[in-house]
Parts: C-alpha cells; structure tokens; sequence
C-alpha cells in the first residue's frame, strides 16, 4: 500500500525554522519564507544556486528584516550564471533569458528573433537590457517572478 505521507519527512526550514515536508532527496518548498530546502544550496552559501534565487546567507539576512527572498539583478545574473536560462514578469508580460554563446533577452512568446536583444557578456546585459528603452536595471524593483525558466 503506498502511502503519501511516507515519502515526505518533516526537517526545520534552515532558513526561518518552520517546518517544512521534504522529500527523499531533501527537497521541499518553505511554504513560511518560500526558501527552497537545499543541500547544495548550504554547501555554497554565499552563492545563488538552484532552485533558489538567493543565495543561503541572503536569504537569512532578508527573512531576519522581514523581507521576501527576492533576488537582486545580479543574484538573478548568477541564477543565469548558473542555469543558463531564466525567466521574470513585468507589467504582466513573461520575459525570458537565455545563455548560450550570448545573453540573449526578449518577451518569451516573441518569436520573432529580430526583437530580442543580444549581448555578449553578463556585465553589458546588466547595463543595457532594456524594456522599451527603460534599461532593466532601473526597473528591476517592479520585476515580479525572476526565477529559473520552466517548461511551458
Ligand atoms: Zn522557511
């Protein structure tokens, strides 16, 4: 008989404390603080792995001043840094980022490849991508969703 509970343990969010279900591989979503249980994500705790978008230490820092685990632009670089493709709202429009030999950059239902922007490095992204000649950086604080890009 299989039973659901049983694939689930019970562990302290390592980040605010609440008890969190996690599964075999340790893995669980905070439903208090939203940190993702990680043990790669200790392991490197000053740095922004998956499937956080903060890096451990962050994220202890923002929950301890009651703050939401939102990245930064540049944790959001180090998310593309490390996952290669990302993904963010803004005014209720799905924008995407991919890195393959360039930072690509554009709306993620835009299949027209003329309208995305192309850079060559992390740095020119993070000072030149623009939402329609708003540069990106400026607008970050009302970016909503940046997180690893998910199959649609
Ligand atoms: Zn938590």
């Amino acid at each position: 008989m299989s039973d659901y509970k049983a694939k689930f343990t019970v562990i302290p969010c390592a980040v605010c404390g609440q008890l969190v279900d996690v599964d075999n591989f340790g893995q669980g979503k905070c439903k208090h603080c939203g940190w993702h249980q990680s043990e790669s994500c200790l392991e490197d705790p000053d740095n922004v792995a998956y499937p956080n978008m903060v890096s451990f230490n962050k994220a202890k820092a923002l929950y301890k001043q009651g703050l939401p685990l939102k990245p930064s632009l540049d944790d959001f670089i180090a998310g593309l840094q490390y996952y290669t493709e990302m993904e963010f709202e803004y005014l209720g429009v799905l924008y995407g980022v991919i890195w393959t030999d360039c930072i690509q950059f554009g709306e993620y239902f835009e299949f027209d490849s003329t309208k995305w922007q192309y850079f060559d490095d992390f740095e020119e992204f993070k000072q030149k991508a623009h939402i329609g000649g708003k540069l990106l950086k400026d607008i970050w604080d009302d970016v909503t969703n940046a997180d690893y890009m998910i199959c649609r």
